[in-house]
């Protein structure tokens, strides 16, 4: 499976939907008998309330669970790590903005939360949303990917602390560009790399224009998220004309929600641009490439599993 997937953005939501978020109620079909002959369904009600025992505060990241956490733990540490590698590595002033991630136990009471607070949304194994209040906050529980979903999560949240707006296959590219951790942002997400080169060879071509046109989360899939990922490596790593488009357009989003297009940016500065991402496609990859079994295994190494 891709690294990123199964989680997205939410849009903004309503003002009463917000309080609900707080306090939720979640309705369960039960089943009672009646008069001894049968079975009639009736509703009951089960809580069911975000974490709320243990607060870490660490610059703009709070994480609320209901299980404690040390502040010194790992994952916070990365986060803390993170917040610099975006600001350095995008060129954008720290932040003060706060970010809150609510940390569920596990997977079940996540799963009835976001089902009663944000009814109709599609299952995600992680959440970010912005309110109109403009409430930074990330929904999650600890599983197995958990430094995965935080650094993508987080990402998003420092992005939208720091800018008007972000185009969402943009959103979502550099999320997927800062989920792989390491010393140094920008390690290249081999399962990603390797996909992209076998659907290239299957004629699939890159197609910013395509990425922005994409507004609803629901219309991002996974390709989509593989294709933002590569450009945005491409554009911060293949060149210094293309790292500086890229960095000027981060830049205007800061004032302007609305910049336009990326991609005429990007060819007016470089026309050939498209052909060139193919190029850079094909020589992120190692050799082994060309053995689809090998660099699968190479790519859950390189990302822990
Ligand atoms: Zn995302």
């Amino acid at each position: 499976m891709p690294v990123c997937t199964q989680r997205a953005e939410a849009p903004p939501i309503a003002d009463a939907e917000r309080r609900l978020t707080r306090r939720a109620w979640l309705a369960l079909a039960g089943c009672l008998p009646v008069l001894g002959i049968g079975c009639a369904t009736a509703r009951r009600q089960t809580y069911v309330a975000l974490p709320i025992k243990h607060t870490i505060r660490s610059e703009q990241l709070q994480i609320v669970s209901d299980f404690r956490l040390g502040k010194e733990h790992p994952l916070i540490t990365d986060l803390k790590t993170l917040r610099h590698q975006v600001s350095e590595r995008l060129e954008l002033p720290l932040g003060t903005k706060p970010v809150t991630v609510y940390l569920f136990s596990n997977e079940t009471e996540y799963s009835q939360y976001l089902q009663a607070a944000f009814p109709g949304y599609p299952p995600r194994r992680a959440y970010f949303i912005q309110t109109p209040g403009k409430e930074l906050a990330v929904y999650t529980w600890w599983g197995d990917r958990i430094q995965e979903d935080l650094r993508h999560e987080y990402t998003h949240g420092l992005l939208h602390a720091a800018l008007e707006d972000v185009p969402l296959w943009l959103d979502e590219g550099l999320a997927e560009y800062f989920e792989v951790a390491g010393a140094t942002p920008g390690r290249v997400n081999m399962e990603h790399a390797q996909q992209l080169v076998t659907a290239v060879q299957n004629g699939w071509r890159p197609d910013m224009d395509r990425l922005e046109s994409l507004e609803k989360v629901n219309h991002m899939h996974r390709e989509d998220y593989r294709e933002a990922w590569a450009w945005v490596h491409y554009m911060l790593h293949s060149s210094p004309e293309t790292r500086q488009v890229l960095l000027n357009y981060l830049h205007e989003l800061r004032t302007n929600p609305k910049p336009g297009s990326l991609h005429s940016r990007l060819v007016a500065e470089l026309p050939d641009a498209d052909q060139r991402w193919l190029n850079y496609v094909a020589s992120m990859n190692t050799p082994g490439l060309w053995n689809p079994g090998q660099i699968h295994r190479a790519a859950m190494h390189s990302l822990g599993k």
